[in-house]
């Protein structure tokens, strides 16, 4: 699109790594989430509300983390079906009383075809009936073979219930990430992904969105579908007030005409008349699609 551009090798930065939490269900992917973000409240927060934006930004010797909210598939299925690509690192749970079972198939097979890095988290290490070394004859199956094993997996055991390994499952995607050299411009227009939005009564439409690229300001003009608008206010994953949101943020919205739907792309564009006009003919689009569809 005309809106969006490849940039120069040398205008590229260091950004944070964006994780999804998938696996089977009740294998723990809203309790480990629960654990990693219970380990990143500081003094000056303890007791505080984590705001829900839809995603969260954890900070682990000093580099930041943006992890998904949203445990589960949604994030590789209907974003990609958009052709928006927002996870980074994939954080494979599995259930160490359970073994591999049907969605961790899925899982598997979902970062694998999004190229996407996986991390597995033997979760539930704490049960008695926890069984690392089936979970780990099972993922081999699979064809993650396990670095203990001589393979290229990285695994850790971990207990989402009794804190145990959290620290280490983090330093891990660290890792990883540092490997993938994640990389964006932060000097350009911005261009994000929705991942949440709604209508709020006071507010109006109520967005958040994931900055892939540029820095998006406060009093931006934007595009996201046939919604547009002047950034009104920002929210950051702590609750507070920003003007500012760099690549690999997350940061709720206000300002739009209309409520995005997940998966579409956010674009910040020069003025107000382009965002407006560009809007506009998406709306036409859409309305000539689908009386062509009806006239058949
Ligand atoms: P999800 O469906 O994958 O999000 O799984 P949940 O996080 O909702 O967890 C499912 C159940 O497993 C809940 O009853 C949790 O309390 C329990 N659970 C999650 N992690 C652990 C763990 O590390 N140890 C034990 N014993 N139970 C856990």
């Amino acid at each position: 699109s005309d809106l969006d551009y490849e940039d120069d090798e040398k205008d590229l930065k260091p950004r944070p790594p964006i994780v999804t939490v998938m696996g089977h269900v009740d294998h723990g992917k809203t309790s480990l989430l629960d654990a990693i973000r219970n380990t990143n409240i500081t003094d000056g927060e303890a007791g505080g509300i984590t705001q829900h934006i839809g995603a969260s930004e954890i900070v682990i010797n000093d580099k930041i983390i943006t992890f998904l909210d949203t445990p589960g598939h949604e994030a590789f299925t209907s974003m990609r079906s958009r052709g928006a690509q927002v996870t980074d690192i994939a954080i494979l749970v599995v259930a160490a009383d359970d073994g591999i079972m049907p969605q961790t198939i899925e899982a598997i097979n979902h970062a694998r075809a999004a190229e996407v890095p996986i991390i597995v988290a033997i979760n539930k290490i704490d049960k008695q009936n926890a069984n690392v070394d089936r979970v780990k004859q099972e993922l081999a199956e699979q064809g993650l073979l396990t670095e203990d094993w001589g393979g290229s997996t990285i695994s850790v055991e971990v207990s989402a219930l009794k804190r145990i390994g959290i620290d280490e499952l983090l330093e891990m995607v660290l890792l990883v990430a540092e490997l993938e050299e994640l990389k964006a411009n932060p000097n350009r227009l911005a261009v994000g992904t929705i991942i949440e939005a709604r209508l709020d009564k006071g507010r109006g439409p109520v967005a958040t969105v994931l900055i892939a690229k540029g820095t998006l300001n406060k009093g931006d003009f934007v595009l996201t579908g046939t919604s547009y608008g002047k950034i009104r206010a920002m929210v950051n994953s702590k609750g507070r007030r920003i003007t500012t949101a760099t690549p690999s943020t997350p940061v709720e919205i206000t300002g739009l005409s209309e409520v995005p739907e997940a998966g579409e792309i956010l674009y910040s564009v020069e003025d107000e008349k382009m965002a407006k006009d560009l809007a506009e003919k998406r709306r036409q689009k859409i309305k000539d699609e689908s009386n062509k569809g009806t006239a058949r």
